[in-house]
């Protein structure tokens, strides 16, 4: 058996963070088990549907580098793969469920339903439909259809109970009564959801199932579609809902929930990928950073989790400092450097100099736009405004230290440098220590205030050979 899975977004809106987790988790298992992933628009909501959203979303599971082996714009042999162009394949089946009986056309107008409804409301009965057309005869309802009376197709519910095999949540049985006959088309020739995924299903041979949990209600309807078709039963797996922190489904009012905005706030795709495929399934291995689409067999449906996974923006700017870091300085440099204004003097240095300032500052960069932020302190000359720095420079100890390092600075101009030496810097501090006898917090805190005006920061070692001695120079007042 080729396994053949499918993501079926509906064109309503951008690609949405849980669609993209659904969309992966179909493809890394299509990938390690030598399959299909196929991509269907689930188109039929005609007000809603707008192909400029088609068009997005493929352009976003590009992004993320999840590719399709079928779909509407790449083709293949069960197509076509938009459900708007199959109407005459969902007429052909629901013919084939009236002829077997599962299904009649029905004739209540919608004030006759909503009578029914309240009748059974008043009278404590199931709020399900009552049947009143499932005992029309054929020939009487198709001499309405011809007089032109308009009729939905419904489909004719058995008394029992089902049950099936959950990747995710085990054994789920749906008890019987649970649902009255259900409309699978519209007047109008328009497929109600589940029939149309049950019909697409099974005439694109799709042999595994792997949605969002908010479908196991679904699939009630859909095994009973299955049943009355005779068509083989697909695998479902039902993989745990994205929460936010108040334990509410995942929404536009928890941040940003569209792929694209992600892309626009220059996250990695790989790490998006990374982040969401842990929010549902864990590596075998207990790894928390990895490139999904490196997992080959490692990937598999026995390591769902039950439990809802609650989104955590941090965790995720973590892992995208973990992928950030994971790259060649190189891949850094040219990305950080993007997001740095034009103007910025950044751009003023050698090669080797922003290969260096990116070995030092890549550990603290979660984003490439981390990098303006931190060689702010190569650059600036403005004063701290901290406490810490005002106390650290009213200690009777640090005009002695300026006074050391004006000197070392001019000598340094004066000898045309650009740029002082770790050497150098570690002679300073040695000089500080042993001939001004100034150690621990005065030695560190006074050389740090004194040559960058702040308080905090990273090791000096490291920024100070990178400080321009011009700027050094400014701020030591010479
Ligand atoms: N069109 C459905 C959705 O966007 C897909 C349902 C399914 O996978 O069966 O949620």
């Amino acid at each position: 058996m080729t396994v053949r899975v499918r993501f079926a977004p509906s064109p309503t809106g951008y690609l949405h963070i849980g669609g993209a987790r659904t969309a992966m988790y179909n493809q890394l298992f299509a990938k390690a088990m030598g399959g299909k992933y196929i991509l269907r628009i689930e188109d039929t909501d005609t007000e809603r549907s707008e192909r400029k959203f088609e068009t997005a979303q493929i352009e976003d599971l590009k992004w993320l580098g999840i590719t399709h082996d079928e779909g509407p714009d790449v083709g293949g042999e069960y197509g076509p793969y938009r459900q708007s162009e199959r109407l005459h394949i969902y007429k052909a089946w629901s013919d084939k469920l009236i002829e077997k009986k599962h299904a009649y056309p029905c004739f209540c107008t919608e004030a006759e339903l909503t009578a029914k409804k309240e009748h059974a409301e008043k009278n404590n009965l199931p709020p399900v439909y009552d049947g009143t057309c499932r005992h029309i005869t054929r020939a009487d309802s198709a001499a309405r259809i011809a007089k032109g009376e308009e009729a939905v197709i419904r489909f004719h519910v058995q008394n029992k109970s089902y049950d099936f095999q959950d990747g995710v949540r085990g054994h789920v049985t749906f008890p019987e009564g649970m649902v009255g006959d259900f409309v699978i088309m519209r007047a109008n020739g328009i497929p109600v959801y589940n029939f149309a995924v049950v019909v697409d299903d099974s005439s694109m041979k799709i042999t595994h199932v792997i949605r969002a949990e908010e479908h196991l209600n679904n699939t009630l309807r859909q095994l009973m579609l299955y049943e009355a078709f005779g068509e083989k039963i697909p695998e479902f797996s039902h993989v745990s809902l994205l929460i936010g922190e108040d334990r509410q489904k995942l929404s536009k009012r928890h941040g940003a929930t569209s792929v694209r905005l992600y892309q626009e706030m220059n996250y990695l795709p790989t790490a998006l990928l990374n982040y969401l495929c842990l929010l549902g399934w864990s590596h075998p291995n207990e790894l928390d950073v990895f490139d999904p689409q490196t997992l080959g067999t490692l990937f598999n449906l026995n390591r769902f989790t039950k439990s809802s996974a609650i989104y955590d923006v941090n965790k995720l700017n973590f892992i995208n400092g973990q992928h950030v870091r994971a790259l060649p300085i190189e891949s850094i440099l040219i990305e950080a450097e993007k997001t740095i204004p034009v103007n910025h003097p950044f751009h003023k240095m050698d090669e080797g100099w922003k290969l260096r300032t990116i070995t030092v500052f890549k550990e603290k960069m979660n984003f490439f736009q981390d990098l303006l932020g931190l060689v702010e302190i190569l650059f600036t000359t403005n004063v701290s405004e901290d406490a810490e720095y005002k106390e650290a420079i009213g200690w009777e100890t640090t005009p002695k230290i300026r006074e050391y390092l004006r000197g070392e600075i001019e000598i340094a101009l004066v000898n045309k440098k650009k740029f002082v030496t770790v050497e150098d810097y570690n002679i300073w501090s040695e000089h500080v220590k042993g001939e001004l006898k100034i150690k621990g917090k005065p030695l560190f805190m006074g050389m740090r205030a004194v040559l960058t005006h702040q308080a905090h920061g990273s090791d000096l070692k490291f920024i100070i050979p990178l400080t321009p001695l011009e700027v050094l120079a400014t701020r030591i007042k010479l």
